[in-house]
């Protein structure tokens, strides 16, 4: 079995080869430009290689309504020239196999529920922390979608009462997650990339009270056995403990587990990371295969 994977982001594409068990045989990387450039790119990448099944774990927000007659398009992006682009339709009707598609933190929960750093559970979220921020939730062994998707990044938050930024860069909302704790939030409010920013930094101290924030109203509505937190300046491996103690004093002592001990095994890093979406996809196309034999 050959699977083809394609990890849909803003500013790349991730192609992927894979077998069975998601294992990548072969990749490529472009950058995303204007839809019909970009789509070419992608079918020149998988045409002379027979897969059986392709996953698409695409940037949103995306339509996923099966119903719907515009089922796998590219919804109100901020990146006009893809709106309502039919990128599942388009590239299901060019290679002409079973296709799948779901979100790209979606396709990153799958993986790393199913082979990564939430193996053996069912009930999971997997949030990216980036430029922006998105997260994908499993319930039950099943990918979380409904009104659209899970859209994490959009959650309110508190504002810290230091914070220097009076209101978040989000364009949509004031005070979101994204607004307040992505990349580019950071960026706004110190004038240095995060990565520039040293450990003690208070920006860290600011950073782990929003995402803290995240992962008590996510143990408080889906109720998830872990969290992992990835992308870029998750990479700053300092940022856990400090998430971990603020998540578990915000929590007020409401939910009896996880313990403060049992923390460090409850927010964790992904395992897989940067695959995580890239594998999702390639678990995406196996499904596909399945529901059509
Ligand atoms: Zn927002």
């Amino acid at each position: 079995m050959l699977l083809g994977t394609l990890e849909a982001g803003g500013t790349k594409m991730v192609m992927g080869l894979t077998d069975e068990d998601g294992s990548i045989l072969r990749r490529h990387t472009c950058p995303t430009r204007l839809p019909e450039e970009t789509l070419q790119d992608i079918i020149d990448f998988f045409n002379p290689h027979p897969i059986d099944a392709l996953g698409i774990a695409s940037f949103g927000p995306v339509d996923l309504n099966p119903a719907s007659p515009t089922f796998g398009s590219i919804t109100n992006t901020p990146k006009i020239p893809w709106r309502h682009f039919p990128l599942y339709d388009r590239l299901k009707s060019a290679l002409n196999v079973p296709c799948a598609i779901d979100t790209d933190v979606n396709g990153a929960v799958l993986a790393e529920a199913r082979l990564g750093a939430m193996q053996g559970l069912d009930n999971c979220l997997y949030v990216t922390v980036g430029t922006g921020i998105g997260g994908g939730v499993m319930s039950s062994g099943l990918l979380v979608h409904g009104l659209i998707h899970p859209e994490w990044g959009h959650t309110i938050i508190s504002r810290h009462p230091d914070d220097p930024l009076l209101i978040g860069i989000c364009p949509s909302h004031d005070f979101c997650l994204e607004g307040y704790a992505s990349g580019t939030a950071m960026q706004a409010r110190w004038n240095i990339p995060a990565k520039e920013l040293p450990d003690d930094d208070f920006a860290w101290e600011l950073e782990s009270y929003y995402l803290a924030q995240l992962c008590v109203n996510a143990m408080m509505t889906v109720s998830p056995q872990r969290i992992v937190l990835g992308g870029g300046v998750m990479s700053r491996s300092s940022l856990f403990p400090k998430i971990r103690k603020t998540a578990f004093k915000l929590m007020g002592g409401y939910l009896s587990n996880p313990t403060a001990d049992e923390m460090d095994a409850f927010i964790v890093p992904p395992a897989l990371w940067p695959d995580s979406g890239l594998i999702g996809g390639a678990l995406l196309a196996k499904q596909a295969l399945e529901q059509e034999k």
